[in-house]
C-alpha cells in the first residue's frame, strides 16, 4: 500500500473550482471555462498549481474534488427487485416500501448499504447524506448496521444520517427519545411534508419538531412538497412557522418540487423568503421525473421541479442529490454523481461549464451537508480528487468516463493492494 501521500497530475480544471490564490489569469481558458494545470500535492495536500502548455496536455484528462452526495436512501437501496413499483407512482413507491420494510434485517440493511458505499467510493464521492427509515420494527437495527458501517468507513466517506419518520411523530414520547439518540451520534431529524395535509396541525407539528431540532442541536432536512398538487404548500406553512421562532439549526429542504409550479412573481417572493430564513434546498430531479405527475397513457409536459435558478439568483444554496438507487422510489441509479450531472443537464438545464451549474454538484453540496472542506481548489486543499479520462465537459458526460479517485493524497487503486 502506497502511502506517501504525494504526487503530480497535468488535467483541464474547472476555473470556477479555484479561488483567488490559485493565479490563472494569463491561462489559455477553453470555451467550457477549463484551465490546464499542473498540480502537485504533499502529505495529503495540494501543494502547488502551475499553468502549462494546452497543447502538451495528453491523455485528455479532467480533474474534480471528490463529490458529496446530499440525498440518498442506503437503507433501501437495491430492494426494486424483490419489492418494485411498476407502475412507477408516488403510492405504489409507498405500498412496496411500506412490505419491504417490515422484512428488513440487519444484515440486509448492512450488505445494501455496503454495496452503495463501495459504488459510491469508487464513483468518486467523499460524502453522503442518507435519510434512514426510522419508525417500525427495523429501526434499531438498521441504525445498527448503517452507524457501523460509518465507523467503518470513516476514512473513506463521511456519512451524514437522517431520521425519517412522520412530522407528527418527533411531537411523541418516543419522537423525542429517538431525537436524543440521533443528536448523540451527530444525525439529524427529518420527516415527511406533502399534501393533502391539515395546515395548522401541520404547523403544530413542525413547530415541536424545530423546537426539538435546537434544543438538541441537530440539523433539519425534510422531504417537502414532493408533489404536483397544491404548488409549494408545505414550504408556506413551513415558512409561516419560522416567521414566529428563531432557529439557529441548518433547515434543509429537500424536492421542494411543486415550488416550480407557481407564478413567476410567487415563485421570486417565496424564493426571498426562503433566503431571508437561511434554507437550503436539495433538487432531486431524477425522482421527480420519474414519480411526479404520473397518469396512465399520458405524457407529462409539465413536470414539477424545484425553481433552480430561481432559488440562486435569491440567494438560496441549492444542491442536487441523486435520491433513490434501485428501490421502489426509482428503478435505476447507481450511486455516479457523473450520470447525475448527465442527466440533470436536460432535466434542470444545469450546465457544469457554468459557475452555477456546477455549484449544486460540488460546493453547494458541501455547504448544505456543512463538510468542512468546499470543494473548491487552492493550497492547502485536500488531495481528494476525481480525475476523468475526458478532454472537456462534453466527453465527461456522454457516457460515464474511466475515473482515478485519489484519496487524502493516494490513488484508490493502489490503496486496494
Ligand atoms: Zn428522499
Amino acid at each position: 500500500m502506497s502511502q506517501e501521500r504525494k504526487g503530480c497530475l497535468e488535467a483541464w480544471v474547472p476555473r470556477g473550482l479555484l479561488t483567488r490564490e490559485v493565479d490563472v489569469l494569463s491561462a489559455r481558458v477553453t470555451a467550457e471555462g477549463l484551465c490546464p494545470l499542473r498540480i502537485c500535492w504533499q502529505d495529503g495536500r495540494l501543494c502547488s498549481f502551475e499553468l502549462i502548455d494546452a497543447d502538451v496536455l495528453s491523455p485528455k484528462r479532467l480533474l474534480l474534488p471528490r463529490l458529496a452526495e446530499p440525498h440518498a436512501h442506503l437503507d433501501k437501496a437495491f430492494t426494486w427487485l424483490d419489492f418494485p413499483n411498476l407502475h412507477g407512482t408516488y403510492g405504489g413507491a409507498m405500498v412496496a416500501n411500506f412490505k419491504e420494510r417490515q422484512s428488513r434485517t440487519l444484515i440486509g440493511v448492512r450488505q445494501r448499504a455496503e454495496r452503495s458505499l463501495k459504488l459510491a467510493l469508487r464513483h468518486g464521492l467523499r460524502a453522503m447524506r442518507s435519510h434512514v427509515d426510522s419508525l417500525g420494527p427495523a429501526t434499531d437495527s438498521s441504525w445498527e448496521a448503517l452507524l457501523d458501517l460509518q465507523r467503518q468507513w470513516q476514512e473513506w466517506m463521511e456519512l451524514q444520517w437522517v431520521a425519517l419518520v412522520p412530522i407528527e411523530h418527533w411531537s411523541t414520547r418516543e419522537g423525542d427519545q429517538l431525537a436524543g439518540r440521533v443528536a448523540e451520534v451527530g444525525g439529524l431529524l427529518g420527516g415527511v411534508v406533502v399534501p393533502p395535509f391539515d395546515p395548522g396541525k401541520t404547523r403544530d407539528s413542525l413547530r415541536q419538531m424545530l423546537q426539538l431540532a435546537d434544543r438538541l442541536g441537530c440539523g433539519i432536512d425534510l422531504h417537502i412538497d414532493e408533489s404536483q398538487s397544491h404548488p409549494a404548500a408545505g414550504l408556506k406553512q413551513l415558512l409561516l412557522v419560522l416567521d414566529r421562532m428563531s432557529i439557529t439549526v441548518p433547515i434543509t429542504c429537500s424536492h421542494a418540487s411543486s415550488m416550480g409550479l407557481l407564478p413567476p412573481g410567487a415563485v421570486s417572493r417565496l424564493a426571498d423568503r426562503m433566503a431571508h430564513h437561511r434554507l437550503n434546498v436539495v433538487s432531486l430531479p431524477l425522482t421527480n421525473g420519474w414519480l411526479l405527475s404520473k397518469q396512465p397513457r399520458r405524457t407529462p409536459v409539465e413536470r414539477p421541479l424545484a425553481p433552480i435558478h430561481q432559488l440562486q439568483l435569491a440567494g438560496v444554496t441549492v444542491a442536487v442529490g441523486g435520491d433513490n438507487v434501485q428501490d421502489p422510489w426509482f428503478p435505476v441509479g447507481n450511486f455516479d454523481p457523473l450520470a447525475l450531472m448527465a442527466f440533470s443537464l436536460p432535466l434542470a438545464h444545469l450546465a457544469p461549464w457554468q459557475r452555477l451549474g456546477l455549484a449544486p454538484f460540488t460546493t453547494a453540496a458541501a455547504r448544505v451537508m456543512s463538510l468542512s472542506w468546499e470543494g473548491t481548489l487552492q493550497p492547502g486543499s485536500p488531495a481528494n480528487l476525481l480525475l476523468l479520462e475526458a478532454g472537456s465537459w462534453a466527453e465527461a458526460l456522454a457516457v460515464p468516463p474511466r475515473r482515478e479517485v485519489i484519496v487524502d493524497g493516494n490513488c484508490l487503486q493502489d490503496l486496494d493492494q
